[in-house]
């Protein structure tokens, strides 16, 4: 077995288990692979294990791999920061943008799009002012803004809360970003990377980001 396969199927494992355990089954959470700096043919290996669902942080970076990597069933989903001048090539490469944060951003997306269109918002979680993210007082105007479009679908939050050496220690930033789901019936929940997923998952994350655990440390 490739490094690639050990490697997923030992996610997997551990996602399920940290579903099982919190009373959840291991299909309510969807696995996200990673890809920045991930070279196309190791990512078309993930493709052939079965894994379907990728994330990309930067537009450019994207627009060399994604067109490469038109498998069948195969949706990318977009997790950076999103400059309102690549807003076109994004949903042009992307099947749901993760990382909605503002007004303007929004308003720009629904005037470009012609059908609907799948995102989360991006709460900013912790107070390091150099994050992205809604802050939790601009948050309800957000959400009423993007569910009053025409065509934006707004199907969960996403969040990237502060590193900490000790995962234990994100668990409050993971509850915390569920209640505001609930509070504002939201059903998606994307928290969780490679060092927090399964705390995540116990926390309520519906989706989890992983680069690192599936396809090594990038260079
Ligand atoms: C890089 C990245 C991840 C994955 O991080 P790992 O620690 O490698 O699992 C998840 N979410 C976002 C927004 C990222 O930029």
């Amino acid at each position: 077995m490739s490094r690639l396969a050990e490697n997923y199927r030992g996610v997997l494992e551990r996602i399920a288990d940290a579903a099982t355990r919190s009373g959840r089954k291991p299909g309510d959470v969807r696995l996200l692979g990673v890809t920045k700096r991930v070279p196309v043919p190791r990512i078309l290996e993930a493709v052939s294990l079965g894994l379907r669902d990728f994330g990309e942080n930067r537009v450019q970076e994207a627009e060399g791999k994604i067109p490469l990597v038109r498998e069948p069933g195969v949706r990318w989903h977009f997790i950076g920061h999103l400059q309102s001048n690549k807003a076109r090539r994004a949903l042009d490469l992307f099947a749901s943008i993760r990382t909605v944060d503002s007004l303007s951003l929004a308003r720009r997306l629904n005037g470009m799009l012609h059908g609907p269109y799948a995102v989360f918002i991006e709460v900013r979680s912790g107070d390091e002012p150099t994050k992205s993210g809604v802050n939790e007082l601009e948050l309800e105007e957000l959400v009423q803004f993007v569910r009053g479009t025409q065509y934006l679908r707004l199907e969960g939050f996403m969040a990237v809360p502060p590193y900490f050496e000790n995962p234990e220690k994100v668990r409050p930033y993971f509850s915390r970003l569920r209640e505001l789901a609930a509070e504002h019936g939201v059903p998606g929940l994307s928290i969780g990377m490679s060092h927090d997923f399964e705390i995540a998952i116990e926390e309520g994350a519906t989706e989890v980001r992983i680069g690192t655990a599936l396809f090594g440390e990038r260079r």
